[in-house]
């Protein structure tokens, strides 16, 4: 395989960092839902592939999970909030396979060649094929619903969540703009180390 260029860090705070925080702020305001003997429970799916104590990511079925993944992503915009940290919605990922696939629909991502997913790790057909059969029959037993919050809280609590909303986003915007100041101030100071860097280069030929 090709080694590849050599990760930029150019744009770090608004991509990664902004990333980063936009989940945060989602995650933050789930209902949770989990409790320790659910969890115990969970984990003993015959859905999840073990290799000895281990449990073995549910896409790749090739590296061992480090992480749960949101099967179905944490917010639907028409459908209201997903109740995401229903347990079940928690499938457990390697993290090049939770970082691949995001929001994307599952069955397209695990086909696709985007980097880190299954097929691009060479799982081969048959596996493959046995890994999208187990998933789908792990989505039929487990159907997910969605709960439109909104249908089920009274006028007085809507308008109360109407307005912490507001609230809750306007501290998500004010602190994306910060990261767009630290953002500007970090590349002046990158610029002028990469200056001294070149000259220092130049004086070395
Ligand atoms: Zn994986």
């Amino acid at each position: 395989m090709p080694l590849n260029k050599p990760h930029s860090f150019k744009k770090a705070l608004l991509g990664a960092g902004k990333n980063a925080i936009n989940a945060t702020f989602r995650a933050a305001i789930m209902p949770d839902l989990l409790s320790e003997i659910d969890w115990q429970e969970h984990l003993k799916s015959k859905f999840f592939k073990k290799k000895g104590n281990e449990t073995l990511c549910i896409y790749c079925e090739t590296k061992i999970a480090n992480c749960w993944d949101h099967f179905y992503s944490v917010r639907s915009k028409d459908k209201g909030i997903i109740n995401a940290n229903s347990i079940t919605n928690l499938v457990p990922a390697c993290g090049s396979c939770n970082d691949s696939r995001g929001n994307k629909d599952w069955r397209k991502w695990i086909e696709s060649s985007a980097k880190g997913s299954p097929k691009s790790k060479r799982v081969n057909r048959r596996k493959l094929n046995a890994i999208i059969c187990n998933i789908q029959n792990y989505e039929k037993t487990y159907r997910q619903s969605f709960v439109n919050y909104q249908k089920l809280l009274s006028h007085k609590d809507n308008k109360k969540l109407l307005g912490l909303n507001r609230k809750y986003e306007g501290f998500r915007s004010k602190i994306l703009m910060i990261l767009e100041d630290a953002q500007a101030t970090a590349n002046d100071i990158r610029m002028i180390l990469e200056t001294k860097e070149k000259t220092k280069v130049q004086r070395q030929k």
